[in-house]
Formats: structure tokens, sequence, C-alpha cells
């Protein structure tokens, strides 16, 4: 019932929709549904309505459009070095967007209070008074209780574990606060690019590795940990431990950390994933023949998930996805190994919606429930 208020005032945001017979149209919902919940977001102040719209011949539709004053969203996409955060207008419009130092190993307190002031800064810079706030959003590089929204035995998070996200920002924000997992809001931005496809698996190969599922064009979170790849065993003649005690987990091969070590190990030194991607580019053997590893053991595991999930898209973004040899090994690993019924126009493609995914994907969830 909220869903359909927030999916009726996108397509009013969106431009897809101006009068209430389009959303009726859009929506499929009956005429008297669509009338109700448009005096809802009219009454909240979400939705204007003003002059005539074109004539069919009959009485003239009043338009409908979103309300100038209806509001801001604030999201942020924290990473293990810096914070990319911004805001947007409620049809999910990035207003600004910019990116930050913040060092996450910093802890809960100091990397979220750093992530409040530079929200309060944008709000002061960039939205006239009148215009309220109506949520908080943030991705977190590690695994979200969806029930507490605490964050749970992260990797390389010291400090994070456990930690109550949403009540320590709603100390500063008395609003509806959204905490999730990255991966997964690069799954619900990603899912916008992709209007026409239902059923997504969007990797984020970063520093760690992550993966969104989106069922019938929804996040699908499960109890919170729904798409974590990252800590599947993988096939090995050697034996690694991961951060998390176990051996051979897909990280400890195959993420842009792992990545990292084995190069420094090389004599080869990188401090970021986005330098990886510079020494393939480079054509550096080394890290071209540890992407295309990495690429080959994540397809390994994705070849279970695509036979047992029958995916329409398999998008792959985060910062090691731009080596192009990560995909088409990936691709690889999946054609030789899938049903063929499993990968019939089934798509394996770098991730659309660009490096703002996750921030799009916090709009998007954030409207829903800033209007529940
Ligand atoms: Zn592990």
């Amino acid at each position: 019932m909220q869903g359909a208020q927030g999916d009726l005032l996108r397509l009013v945001a969106t431009g897809k929709a101006e009068s209430r017979a389009d959303l009726a149209r859009l929506s499929g919902l009956a005429a008297s549904s669509v009338s109700l919940r448009v005096e809802e977001l009219l009454d909240a102040g979400l939705l204007a309505e003003e002059g005539s719209g074109t004539s069919r011949g009959g009485r003239r539709p009043r338009l409908l459009r979103l309300s100038e004053t209806a509001g801001v969203l604030a999201v942020a996409d924290l990473g293990a070095h810096h914070v990319r955060l911004g805001l947007l207008d409620l049809s999910g419009a990035p207003l600004v967007i910019e990116e930050r130092p913040c060092e996450i190993a910093d802890g809960p307190r100091a990397t979220l209070d750093r992530i409040a002031d530079a929200f309060d800064a944008l709000l002061a810079e960039h939205v006239p008074a009148p215009v309220p706030l109506r949520g908080i959003g943030t991705g977190i590089p590690g695994p979200v209780d969806p029930l507490t929204l605490r964050v749970v035995t992260p990797s390389r998070m010291p400090g994070w574990n456990d930690f109550p996200v949403a009540e320590h920002l709603a100390t500063r924000y008395d609003l509806p606060i959204l905490v999730e997992n990255d991966a997964n809001l690069m799954a619900a931005g990603e899912t916008r690019c992709w209007p026409d496809r239902r059923n997504l698996m969007v990797v984020k190969a970063g520093t760690g590795i992550g993966c969104g599922v989106v069922v019938n064009g929804r996040l699908h979170r499960g109890r919170g940990a729904a798409g974590d790849i990252s800590h599947v065993r993988v096939r090995s003649d050697s034996s690694v431990i991961c951060a998390c005690g176990h051996p051979d987990c897909l990280e400890a091969y195959a993420s842009g950390a792992a990545l990292m070590a084995a190069l420094s190990e090389a004599g080869i030194p990188v401090t970021r994933t986005g330098d990886i991607v510079g020494l393939v580019n480079d054509a550096i053997p080394e890290a071209t023949s540890l992407v295309r590893n990495a690429g080959r053991r994540i397809g390994e595991v994705l070849t279970v998930l695509v036979n047992f999930f029958n995916p329409d898209v398999v998008a792959v973004g985060g910062s090691l996805s731009a080596a192009e040899p990560l995909i088409t090994s990936i691709r690889a690993a999946v054609w030789e190994r899938c049903l063929p019924l499993a990968t019939r126009d089934l798509e394996v493609a770098p991730a659309r919606a660009g490096r703002d995914a996750a921030l799009l994907g916090a709009g998007a969830l954030l409207l829903e429930a800033a209007l529940t």
C-alpha cells in the first residue's frame, strides 16, 4: 500500500505521469485507489497540482507535479578510504554529489559523525530552508542486519561489529534512516537501469566482493545476508585463511584486498583497488593474470547461482570491474559451466548505473521508507 504511494510519486517525479489517468494506466491500480493516494500525497505536500493538461475532448485533466518543497534525501556510500555522498530530490535525481576522504578504520562514531557533518554542510549550501530533509541513508561495506540496522561481523571494519548505525544517526536526525549493505544498494540502483529485466544479480567487485539480488524488480534481502558471496568456499590447491577464519573463501582469492596483497608480495606496491585497474591497463602481466584469475573464481561461484536462480542479468560493478579481463573471465566461466537454458538470453555485463549506483539505490529505498 505504502509502496504503491511511492510508485505513484516516482511516476510523477520522473515525468512518466502527469495526471491521475496516467497514474491509473501505468500503475494498474483502480482509478479510485489512485485518487485516494494522490489526495494523500497532495496533503503530505509531496505532490502539487496545477493548471490543465492536454484535453482529450472531455474535461481537462489537472496536472500533477512533484512539489518544489517536497523535500530532499541525504545519502552516502561508505568505502574503506572514502565516502561518496550527496543530496537527491524525491524523484531520486541527484542535486549534488561529492566524494570525501574518510577512513572506515577510524571506527563507527568518528566516521558517521563525519558523514552527518558533511550532510549538514551540503544542506546548508544547496537546499533552501523551507525544503525539508525527508530521510537519511547510508551504504555500509559489510553485512547489515535488516531488523536491528546493526553491522554484523564485517571484514576490514575494526570497531564496527554490532554497532547500532541507525541508532547513532538517529541522535542527530529524527527521520527515516536507511542502513544497508553497499552491494544491496548498488543492486537497487542498478535495477533502475534495466527496466525490462526483472531478475538481476549485481556483483560489486571492489576491495571486498559483494552481490545484491533483485527478484521480480525488488531487492531481495533475505535475513540480511542474501547475495553475500564473499565467504563461499572455492577450490584451491593451496590454502588461504580468510579474515572470517575459514579457509579458501572467495574473498581471500578474488577481492581487491586479496589482489593488492598478492601484488605487494610480488614487489608491486598498490594502495587502492583502482591502482590494480591502472596496472592492467598498462599491461603489467602479474596484475592481468591476477585479475583474470579473480574473474574465473568469481565466475565459478556465479555458475552455481546462475543455474539455481536463472537471472536475466548479471551486472558487474565496483572499482575492480573497470579491469576488462575481470568480466571477460566471469562470462567465460559462466558460459562454460551453466546449463544452456540458464544462459539463454542471459546478459553478463558491466553495471550501467555508474559510480553513483548505490546512492541512487539508497534514494529509491529511502523514498519508500519516507512514505511509510
Ligand atoms: Zn571468509
